[in-house]
């Protein structure tokens, strides 16, 4: 069975590690391979989809809105989000599909997020507008630095959500930190996490990123970026293989793999 991650950047992605080892504890032989593609490879990509010589395939930035664009068919909840994470071939039809919102849900779950209190969603891409869908029927809040696109997104999904101001802090909320701030070590901007209840940030990289180190000093339920990563990998893999892999599969091929990284540019340093 061969699958890819389509995408640019990917190199730094852990989702083959994750899907091979998925892979491998179910036995079926195979690979998942991430591939660097512009907007011409994403499109010979689904090509190689829908003949059956790939299997499926998840999308990661910058390619999700064209994804969506391009499958015969995206599912409700993509089309709301009007973003697609997963392809997969259902009767000769390529249909798209986002588990972002099964990593959200999923993340938000295992760290034990409050049901109750609002969601304050910082950003207004596509993985804000999958924090809203899977977070709805609790007081929602965009909080972004474009006003406009927040009220578009909003609109879209027909969610009930209130724009706010790019810093403003809202009180008692669960924030989710729906940009890339974190990545590269940004910290949030300053009193957003000064009243909230928990965090959910789907931002991650090779380091723990600064509002999650934050939150746990401030002694609030967190849940990062990986936790997020494994949620929706696990469902991906699901549409692809009918197989039901429990997350820790895919958690540990993903830890293994960040501290082989540490331990090569420890090496480096040394
Ligand atoms: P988009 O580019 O579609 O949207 C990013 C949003 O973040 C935009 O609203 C943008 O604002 C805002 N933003 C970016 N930088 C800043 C900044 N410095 N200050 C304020 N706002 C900022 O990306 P996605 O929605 O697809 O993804 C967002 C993040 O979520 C990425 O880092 C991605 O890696 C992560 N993610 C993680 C997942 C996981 O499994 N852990 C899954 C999906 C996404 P503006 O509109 O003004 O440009």
């Amino acid at each position: 069975m061969r699958l890819a991650l389509l995408g640019s950047p990917v190199a730094h992605s852990l989702s083959p590690v994750m899907h091979r080892a998925a892979l491998a504890h179910i036995g079926r032989s195979g690979d998942y391979q991430a591939r660097d593609v512009d907007k011409a490879g994403l499109l010979a990509s689904l090509r190689e989809i829908r003949t059956g010589s790939l299997a499926g395939a998840n999308v990661t930035m910058p390619h999700k809105a064209l994804a969506f664009e391009s499958c015969d068919r995206p599912v409700d909840r993509a089309l709301r989000v009007r973003a697609v994470n997963t392809l997969v071939l259902r009767n000769g039809e390529l249909v798209g599909e986002n588990t972002d919102i099964d990593g959200v849900q999923s993340a938000w779950s295992a760290a034990g997020l409050s049901l109750d209190q609002p969601v304050v969603v910082l950003g207004a891409g596509g993985a804000a507008a999958a924090a809203l869908v899977a977070t709805e029927g609790r007081p929602q809040y965009v909080v972004a630095r474009n006003l406009e696109r927040a009220q578009s997104v909003i609109d879209h999904i027909g969610a009930e959500a209130s724009v706010v101001e790019w810093g403003t802090p809202v009180p008692l909320g669960v924030v989710i930190n729906a940009t890339s701030l974190g990545m590269k070590g940004e910290s949030l901007p300053a009193g957003v996490l000064d009243s909230a209840v928990g965090l959910l940030d789907m931002a991650y990289g090779d380091a723990v990123t600064p509002a999650v180190t934050d939150a746990a000093m401030r002694g609030l339920p967190v849940a990062d970026g990986l936790d997020m990563l494994v949620g929706q990998a696990v469902v991906s893999f699901s549409l692809w293989t009918g197989a039901e892999v429990e997350a820790a599969v895919f958690r540990r091929a993903a830890e293994d793999e960040l501290l082989k990284r540490s331990q090569s540019w420890t090496r480096v340093e040394e």
